[in-house]
């Protein structure tokens, strides 16, 4: 954190904007302050989107008239019901509101509001390091209020509510999710009595929407270090609530001396390696390619929830020890369900994230055997697009700690590496499509949708994927119509058919 001077604020926040929103709230003879994340954001040097100005009045009456100011190029929106509007400028956007009171009722985080001073606005804040403002009023232009010592909060790196954090939580137990996510993403410690009233007011994230909630957890996900916020829900009993799936993963077992390792902190250690290695990626999808999306975030949702099926899959068996058989296609199963119930995207995004827990395994088991060119050339089919970000994963699942092992999974994986991009080099499998089509069987056979036709494809897939035979479709078709005679079927006399 910087320390910053009033003369050093006063230059910070020397653009013609907050000039003139001062000149406007002076005109109005009403206060008016930056408040909130765009102030903490100038001590922590973060870049910060969103400019929100308090007004100890009206926040639209200040809000039309700086747009009448501001003239050409200004566009004010205003909300009357929520007693808010928005000025953009310039590609700038503030935000106007005007001081509150908030009471709240139990079973709802929509508060009964009124209008109130600028101290009781402050006290309705999540956390003191976000309840700092800045006057912008021409004689306290830079003047910094700080009125729960949010400063020292943030020198100290700690998160704590500006009130009891009971009454915090349970007012809005949206907050608890926040409290965790700027934990994680500011990498600061959350304040003893705010930890426990977490545990406390757990059960209360019930009324809040999932969409409120993954918008928290997306934001935890994309933190340098996402296993902290994890650590953290699951501490305080948030994760159970929210994720039962991943909190399910969590606790050791032991029979015969012998114990599996605990899958959650498993997930969130390949969670973090995955973090590592995947921090200079975008957050957002390429503007040019108006359909994809960025797969940093995915692929961060594919390494916390990769192992997902274990729980459902582990056994003991006897003279083995523990396994978790299949857990990949359980796991792959179970991702649909889950992202329904939360409210993720249930389109490509969740299908990516399916395949790569659907495959995790793979190139594992590749590794642990002699690495083939046919199991390499299968994995490259089936992974498409997908096999860097599917490597990628697997590097960052082996999370042994005999030091020996795990260099031979990693050189093993260099093999893998290596055949993949000499046969990626030598054909074109990111788009392999079945060189034989229903339709063609369907014709040759004079058959009509059924069964069998399915098995044809998929022998002859195999066939190319193993190497049998060539990626051609004079080849397939030969292959077809031999395994077709291998089931009695033969193709239909077609100058008969013609006649
Ligand atoms: P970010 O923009 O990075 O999500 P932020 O702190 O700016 O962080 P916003 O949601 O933009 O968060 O909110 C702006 C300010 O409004 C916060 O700094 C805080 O003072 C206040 N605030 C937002 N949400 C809540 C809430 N649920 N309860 C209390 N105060 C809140
Ligand atoms: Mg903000």
């Amino acid at each position: 954190m910087r320390e910053i001077t009033l003369d050093q604020m006063r230059e910070l926040l020397d653009s013609p904007i907050f000039h003139r929103i001062g000149e406007t709230a002076d005109e109005l003879g009403v206060e008016c302050y930056v408040v909130g994340g765009y102030v903490r954001d100038l001590f922590l040097e973060r870049p910060s989107k969103d400019i929100d100005c308090l007004v100890v009045g009206s926040g639209i009456s200040v809000a039309e008239a700086l747009g009448r100011r501001l003239g050409k190029g200004a566009h004010v929106s205003v909300f009357r019901n929520f007693g808010t509007a928005q000025v953009k400028y310039r590609g700038i956007e503030v935000e106007f509101v005007g001081a509150r009171k908030e009471s709240y009722s139990h079973d709802s985080r929509k508060p009964i509001v009124e209008d109130g001073t600028l101290e009781d606005d402050l006290c309705r804040r999540d956390f003191t390091i976000n309840a700092l403002a800045v006057c912008l009023n021409g004689n306290r232009f830079g003047e910094l209020v700080d009125r729960f010592d949010g400063l020292a909060d943030m020198q100290d790196r700690i998160i704590a509510t500006p009130l009891d954090p009971d009454v915090t939580f349970s007012d809005d137990p949206l907050r608890m999710m926040r409290c965790i996510r700027f934990a994680t993403q500011l990498r600061m410690c959350i304040e003893d009595e705010t930890q426990q009233a977490l545990e406390r007011n757990a059960q209360r994230i019930s009324i809040i929407s999932q969409e409120r909630i993954v918008d928290e957890l997306n934001k935890i996900m994309l933190s340098p270090v996402p296993s902290l916020g994890f650590i953290e829900l699951a501490r305080c009993g948030l994760l159970p609530l929210v994720m039962p799936e991943v909190a399910a993963l969590e606790g050791v077992e032991v029979r015969g001396g012998r114990a599996h390792k605990d899958n959650l902190y498993h997930s969130l250690e390949v969670l973090d390696n995955v973090a590592r290695v995947t921090a200079d990626w975008p957050d957002e999808p390429d503007e040019e390619k108006a359909e994809t999306f960025s797969h940093k975030l995915w692929l961060r949702w594919a390494a916390l929830l990769h192992d997902i099926g274990k729980p459902r899959s582990k056994r003991w068996e006897q003279g083995i020890g523990w396994t978790f058989h299949n857990h990949n296609y359980l796991g792959e199963k179970m991702i649909p369900g889950l992202f329904r119930r939360m409210k993720l995207p249930m389109d490509e995004r969740m299908k990516y994230v399916q395949r790569l827990v659907g495959l995790h395994m793979r190139p594992i088991a590749i590794a642990d055997d002699e690495v083939t060119d046919s199991a390499v050339r299968r994995l490259l089919f089936e992974a498409g697009e997908d096999i860097d970000d599917l490597m990628l994963l697997c590097e960052a699942d082996i999370t042994s700690r005999n030091q020996q092992r795990k260099q031979r999974f990693l050189d093993n994986f260099r093999m893998v590496r290596e055949k993949l991009s000499d046969l990626q080099a030598r054909d074109s499998y990111r788009t392999w499509t079945n060189p034989i089509t229903g339709e063609e069987i369907m014709q040759t056979f004079g058959i009509e949708p059924c069964k069998i036709i399915g098995e044809l494809k998929q022998m002859v897939k195999d066939a190319i994927w193993d190497s049998q035979i060539p990626n051609t479709h004079e080849a397939a078709r030969e292959y077809m119509l031999k395994c077709a005679a291998g089931k009695g079927l033969y193709p239909v006399n077609t100058e008969n058919k013609t006649e």
